[in-house]
């Protein structure tokens, strides 16, 4: 019979923490969107900002947010001298409509002295009575303890008697912060021990930054030392090298049995199933890139190239795999590469759905085709939207929808080099859809852009298959192969249902090349919405 589990807090602050990321800058509506994510994915403390610092952060605390999670503000103890009751950066944050307060507070003595420039008996004053206004006021309490595992090498029974403070004045959760984050996981674990003996792991938190890419190793050895929250952020966010990871602890915590038998978090195993897509969300809120290395969620997680692996990795993926990539909503990839085998393209074709006959002579060509058109630069491993085109056409299962007879793009500077002058461009396409010729002209901030306004401006009959479809990324690589330099463009798409892909285009002209991802992007749209020919 299993022991009752016990039950593990994971308190989020991407918006707080993640926001000092360099070039991550949240809007009001992006903090409103990312609460909801956290909220739905089962987190339990939404660390919304620091109301009274900025006026995104005090208008997101001028109303009361119904959460399932507990939502929590951000900001100091009372500064030293002052009372509770004469402080405006506590008054704000007394004032924020939020469940709980996190503090956060010196625990260092020589950050104290220096940069408080008080004494360290004045700082646990401060601690003590933050704490309790916070409690008078019906608010829960959390401090973090700043420099906590420097303050302890430095001064133990100092960082010890902050800790100590806060839990005494009533705080829920003393947070044990690795601010500079250059502590390693054995000197977590074994501090860790130390402080609860002084005060109680349940009511001891881990707050780990990624200064030696240790963070989230970090979060788990001080759970193994007993406390019972972690902090983190979504992908990692944060300053310098970021935050400890929610979306690798989670996964961890649930997947692997050393703590998903001991413990029990609030994201269940249904809502971890979209744990890849609130990573890639918030990727596409920032504008960036997902990282495809990263654990569990990356496109390369579950990915496997060799020949000899995949053809095993089908027959019995477990001896592969260290989790199940559903659990997180991920899926297996084995790529078609150069090094591929005909089971890896067959493994292929079946995840798009494609029935073929493992001897279908189609099989070798596509495979042939593939190796080829990857010689010369095309990445079918990144491009899987014109991977499956190629594929459907070497089954005949793409129709013919429309060809482009003609199209030109013309560049033009007008007025003198330099101030007052500008740069046009303008494309023409001519498409031709069964007997009908369509003429479209379009103007756009540069090349690629006019032809893809041009091309999609009249489309005819399948114009209302392609409304929803938007461009979401262009990258350009210059390739060396043989003598020539040519050019790779992939291009990533979107539409209406939230679905993304790839397409990849080659050629030594890089209009050419946008042409040919910019071709596949709209035919893979047309295919997917079952557009007749
Ligand atoms: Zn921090």
């Amino acid at each position: 019979m299993a022991a009752e589990r016990e039950r593990l807090y994971l308190f989020d602050t991407t918006l707080r923490d993640g926001a000092q990321t360099n070039g991550v800058d949240f809007t009001l509506t992006d903090k409103f969107a990312i609460i909801r994510m956290l909220d739905e994915l089962g987190i339990d403390y939404v660390e919304g900002g620091y109301p009274g610092a900025n006026p995104t952060d005090t208008e997101l605390f001028s109303e009361p947010r119904m959460l399932n999670a507990t939502f929590t503000a951000f900001g100091m103890v009372r500064r030293p001298g002052r009372s509770t009751s004469n402080d405006p950066g506590l008054a704000a944050l007394l004032d924020a409509k939020a469940e709980a307060i996190c503090f956060v507070a010196k625990s260092w003595d020589y950050h104290v002295r220096v940069a408080l420039e008080t004494t360290p008996e004045e700082n646990l004053a401060s601690i003590r009575d933050s704490v309790k206004a916070a409690k008078d006021k019906g608010r829960e309490v959390l401090l973090d303890c700043e420099h906590f595992f420097d303050g302890y090498k430095a001064n133990p029974s100092y960082a010890l008697a902050c800790a100590k403070t806060a839990h005494e004045a009533g705080a829920s959760w003393v947070v044990l912060c690795d601010t500079n984050g250059g502590t390693l996981p054995h000197e977590v674990e074994a501090i860790v021990r130390e402080v609860v003996k002084h005060v109680p792991g349940d009511h001891l938190g881990i707050h780990a930054h990624n200064d030696t890419e240790q963070a989230v190793a970090n979060s788990f050895a001080a759970v193994r030392a007993g406390v019972r929250q972690i902090q983190g952020t979504l992908n990692g966010l944060g300053e310098r090298c970021g935050n400890a990871n929610l979306v690798s602890i989670i996964p961890t915590l649930k997947l692997k049995p050393e703590y998903a038998d001991k413990f029990e978090i609030g994201v269940s195993d249904e809502k971890m199933k979209n744990l890849l897509r609130v990573s890639h969300d918030l990727d596409e809120r920032l504008n960036r890139w997902p990282n495809r290395h990263a654990p569990y969620v990356g496109d390369s997680a579950f990915a496997t190239k060799a020949g000899i692996h995949a053809s095993a990795i089908v027959k019995e993926p477990k001896t592969y795999e260290h989790v199940e990539p559903e659990a997180v909503g991920n899926h297996r990839r084995l790529l078609v590469s150069d090094q591929a085998g005909r089971s890896n393209v067959l493994a292929e074709l079946e995840r798009i759905g494609l029935k073929v006959d493992k001897n279908d002579r189609r099989v070798a060509r596509l495979l042939d085709e593939v190796k080829e058109r990857e010689a010369v630069g095309y990445a079918y491993e990144t491009a899987g939207a014109s991977f499956e085109l190629l594929a459907r056409r070497m089954l005949g299962t793409v129709p013919k929808f429309f060809d482009v007879s003609y199209f030109d793009v013309k560049v033009e500077q007008r007025g003198q080099n330099g101030h007052g002058s500008e740069v046009l461009t303008t494309a023409v396409v001519k498409v031709k859809i069964g007997d009908d010729t369509l003429i479209s002209a379009a103007e756009g901030n540069g090349p690629v852009n006019a032809l893809d306004v041009a091309l999609r401006k009249d489309l005819g009959k399948y114009q209302k298959f392609i409304e929803g479809l938007k461009l979401t990324d262009y990258r350009v690589r210059i390739l060396n192969s043989g003598t020539e330099a040519v050019t790779r463009v992939l291009i990533e798409s979107e539409d209406e249902t939230g679905e993304h892909w790839t397409t990849v285009g080659v050629s030594p002209n890089i209009i050419d090349a946008s042409f040919q991802a910019l071709m596949d992007s709209i035919v893979y749209k047309l295919v997917k919405a079952g557009a007749p020919a």
